[in-house]
């Protein structure tokens, strides 16, 4: 059968804007071209990120209301406790308002000062936090990660004779952890294999280094595997992500993606030394430990959403969406980032525009393109994002990210008419020029002009 069933009906809705192609070209000129700049409300499906978008369930907003709001020792947090054990095996928890807090903590605990950090593939937050601390932030994928028309079923393995071999060459001392993500974000959302993860803590463990999870996609990843690893058919997704929460030492959450919720993030932690230390650091810039910079009702949405995300019916709809839009792209000739990974579709713009040379942004020009055709609003991540100074974007891409549970099978359909057209029109793509940007991450607030 070809329809998505959306495994919930919808009670309260959000009307969105239609504006005209006549408005969006005025709005696109004062934005200076950036859709960062662009109001939320000019915006017609907006698929700038997953993070923080998603649409909460009845039973979370009947969470809200039950939410304790009491400084110290709160129901919610104990619920919050409760729901987390269950899932992940970890009985010490501590709550943040969102992943990059988690990541902070974590580092300055720890301590990478002068040390080296790898993981498959870092997110920015990830690394930019290590790099504060004064440590190296390493990427360690497979090779088959980095090409974008590699149909390898976990493309966000970590690579471990590279692994082997920065532990031969600097000595496990120099290593104070070793992550994973997953899904591997920073590499178009890919999955990465049970069999991986343990070999990469075996190998952490031979040589007495902790393991730790970037687990803000966990219930994507346990899905996955439970999809594509052999003999893994029979498990449910929670007893997977069960088994990938107990190979690890640690975790950070950004409570954001798979916690189903708007705000907050996760430090899991197992050493108790590392946990006394991190919840003092907690105490001094996020808050009282059992509410960690959330409100109570923040911490029972959590709760509520972290046993949602593992129903086996929405993860099906969840992957199923994005692998569908994938699908129909592909069909219609549009280059993408292949396979289709958790979060989002990755937009190849160096093959959909090649007449737009690095220079001149062909992904911006994608991403401008297809806000002016239909009010659609994806992000560049290539030469805007990454080239700055000296560096060179390695990929020119436009991800269209799928926020949870927002939209329908016929905004897809939408999307898919509306990049297929754009497709169509691909010979009139312009490239762009930068008039103004800040010196660092200039994706955000960088002042563009058509040419
Ligand atoms: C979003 C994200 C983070 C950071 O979380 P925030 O809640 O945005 O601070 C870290 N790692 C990965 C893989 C992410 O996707």
């Amino acid at each position: 059968m070809k329809t998505i069933i959306e495994p919930f009906r919808i009670k309260v809705v959000e009307p969105i804007e239609l504006t005209t192609r006549q408005e969006r070209e005025s709005i696109l000129r004062e934005a200076h071209f950036n859709l960062f700049a662009i109001k939320a409300e000019n915006v017609l499906i907006d698929l700038l990120t997953d993070s923080g978008t998603t649409a909460m369930s009845s039973e979370q907003w009947a969470a809200i209301m039950r939410g304790d709001e009491s400084y110290a020792g709160a129901r919610s947090f104990f619920r919050l406790c409760d729901s987390v054990r269950e899932i992940t095996g970890f009985d010490h928890i501590l709550p943040t308002h969102q992943g990059r807090a988690s990541e902070r903590i974590l580092f300055e605990t720890i301590g990478v000062q002068g040390k080296i950090v790898p993981n498959n593939n870092h997110f920015d937050t990830t690394r930019a936090n290590i790099e504060h601390c004064g440590g190296q932030a390493l990427d360690l994928v497979i090779d088959e990660a980095r090409d974008p028309q590699s149909r390898h079923p976990f493309k966000g393995n970590m690579d471990l004779d590279k692994l082997s071999a920065l532990i031969e060459r600097e000595g496990a001392e120099r290593i104070p952890l070793c992550m994973v993500t997953i899904t591997n974000n920073s590499g178009g959302g890919q999955p990465v294999s049970l069999a991986n993860l343990r070999r990469v803590k075996e190998l952490c463990h031979r040589h007495g280094i902790p393991f730790f999870l970037d687990a803000c996609r966990f219930a994507e990843n346990a899905f996955f595997i439970r999809k594509r690893e052999k003999g893994l058919q029979d498990r449910s997704s929670r007893s997977i992500a069960r088994e990938m929460f107990d190979l690890a030492d640690g975790a950070t959450i950004s409570a954001k993606k798979d916690g189903l919720v708007n705000i907050g993030g996760l430090l899991l932690l197992r050493d108790h030394e590392l946990i006394h230390q991190a919840r003092n650091n907690l105490i001094l810039t996020e808050g009282f430990p059992t509410y960690g910079g959330l409100a109570g009702r923040d911490l029972e949405a959590l709760a509520q959403g972290l046993q949602e995300v593992l129903d086996e019916r929405y993860l099906a709809y969840r992957i199923r969406t994005v692998e569908y839009l994938g699908e129909k792209l592909v069909e219609a000739g549009v280059p993408i980032l292949e396979p289709p990974g958790g979060h989002a579709i990755y937009i190849d713009a160096k093959r959909f525009c090649p007449q737009i040379p690095p220079q001149h942004f062909p992904g911006q020009a994608l991403a401008v393109g297809l806000y002016r055709i239909a009010g659609i609003r994806g992000v560049e991540i290539g030469s805007v994002m990454f080239g700055e100074g000296a560096h060179q974007s390695p990929m020119e891409l436009v991800r269209l990210a799928m926020p949870r549970r927002v939209y329908t099978q016929s905004h897809i359909d939408y999307v898919i008419e509306a990049v297929t057209e754009l497709y169509r029109l691909r010979s009139e793509l312009r490239g762009l020029r930068i008039t103004e940007a800040p010196p660092t991450l200039r994706h955000f607030s960088a002042k563009f002009e058509e040419l």
